[in-house]
């Protein structure tokens, strides 16, 4: 069997890892931080940085099919590897037609998939956009406010702003863009396996609640509450999306790549009625966790079979089911730089909730609305499920020791 290796030592390589035992898989993971959720799951820990290029570069020689389940890592080592016949999942060209949000944003425009306005700016002043320059853009997406993003290494809402005019304090010192500010009603999202041979495993489309606090993923609700002709729009369009960024990325992949992976597909639905996609994930998304419990195949169980080059399963919904993420309590401690070791309160009593499942990451380190795990309900309606998550999450506090 392939010997998998995972640059990243996050809960998206833990919770695949999870799934690996089925198959007694291998997994090797890099790591820059040790102990880490994936590191503790892993038949070998290595530890360095995932973003360099002699790092990954070593570390893939260990193994025969290097994946990542973060962004942040060194496409140029990704490439040299294909170059060298080692298989990589997603390939290094499609991480790099998504990992730059601009060049991302042109494919999909290309393609005619429907997204929010867009365009450009410069980096004049202290590497922040000039006023002319935000003006500019304004001007073009119908005014203030506007939606500055940074091209690349935006996470959890990091790497976003909204600015509400040309000189406004909050914009951005990185390279960025503008997009025109969408007025919606719900946020919704879609996870796409794509294998190899061109067959698909399409998940069910969820409806994405988001913490303003934390600007991050509170809760997910599956299926989203929309009627079922915008469902499979939105289907439609997330399959459409992962298969043009493959496309345009194919050209610059080695045959033998092929365009594979798992795919999380994040869209507006507008008040107006319309489906904007904003962004696309090249791996396991928080939107897809849900999965693990509710699908006959999960999100992760579709990854490890991608590595271990095994068919899809399939991502048929069984029970409707809320996840909920777990984060650090607003008030946990980690105000300083010391070491803040989590405590887990209430967790016997969330589970004695029916239908509850809770998955825990082993972090070392709690703060304030850091991801630390998530929780999963499930229902026989919709409307159970969040009751029963609202219940089991009112019980769960994560502070620190
Ligand atoms: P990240 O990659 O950091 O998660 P996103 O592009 O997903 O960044 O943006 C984070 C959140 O900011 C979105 O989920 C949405 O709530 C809001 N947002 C992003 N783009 C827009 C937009 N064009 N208009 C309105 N809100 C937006």
């Amino acid at each position: 069997m392939r010997r998998i290796g995972i640059l990243g030592g996050g809960q998206l390589g833990r919770m695949a890892m999870e799934e690996a035992r089925k198959y007694l898989a291998h997994i090797e993971v890099l790591t820059p931080d040790y102990p880490s959720p994936a590191s503790d799951l892993a038949d070998a820990a290595h530890v360095g940085p995932i973003d360099d290029y002699e790092s990954v570069l070593e570390f893939a020689e260990e193994v025969d099919i290097v994946s990542y389940e973060i962004e942040g890592v060194s496409v140029s080592a990704l490439r040299e590897l294909e170059r060298r016949g080692k298989a990589v999942l997603p390939a290094a060209g499609i991480l790099e037609a998504i990992r730059d949000k601009h060049v991302q944003k042109g494919i999909l425009a290309a393609a005619g998939i429907p997204t929010a306005r867009y365009a450009i700016l410069d980096e004049a002043a202290a590497g922040r956009p000039s006023p002319g320059s935000l003006e500019a853009a304004a001007r073009v997406l119908g005014g203030f406010p506007i939606v500055q993003k940074a091209r690349s290494g935006g996470y959890d809402g990091r790497g976003v702003a909204v600015l509400g005019a040309a000189d406004d304090p909050r914009a951005l010192a990185c390279p960025s863009y503008a997009e025109e500010r969408v007025d919606f009603e719900k946020e919704l999202a879609v996870v796409v396996a794509l294998a190899p041979d061109g067959s698909s495993a399409v998940y069910p489309c969820v409806e994405m609640v988001f913490d303003p606090r934390a600007n991050l993923c509170d809760s997910v609700l599956a299926p989203a509450r929309v009627g079922d002709a915008l469902r499979a729009e939105a289907e439609s369009v997330a399959l459409a999306c992962v298969r043009a960024l493959c496309e345009a990325s194919l050209r610059s992949l080695s045959p033998a790549a092929g365009c594979a992976g798992v795919f999380g597909v994040e869209m507006f639905l507008t008040r107006a009625g319309g489906i904007l996609v904003n962004e696309v994930a090249p791996r396991p998304h928080n939107s897809g966790h849900f999965s693990i419990e509710a699908c006959a195949s999960s999100q992760f169980d579709q990854y490890v079979r991608l590595l271990l080059g095994l068919p899809l399963g399939s991502p048929e919904l069984l029970r409707p089911a809320m996840m909920v993420n777990l984060v650090g309590d607003p008030s946990a401690a980690g105000t300083g730089d010391a070491a803040c070791e989590p405590e887990y309160r209430g967790l016997e009593e969330a589970l004695a909730v029916p239908g509850v499942s809770i998955h825990l990451y082993g972090k070392r380190e709690v703060r304030p609305f850091r991801k630390m795990g998530h929780l999963t309900a499930l229902g026989s309606t919709p409307g159970e499920a969040v009751t029963r998550a609202e219940a089991a999450r009112a019980r769960i506090s994560i502070r620190g020791r």
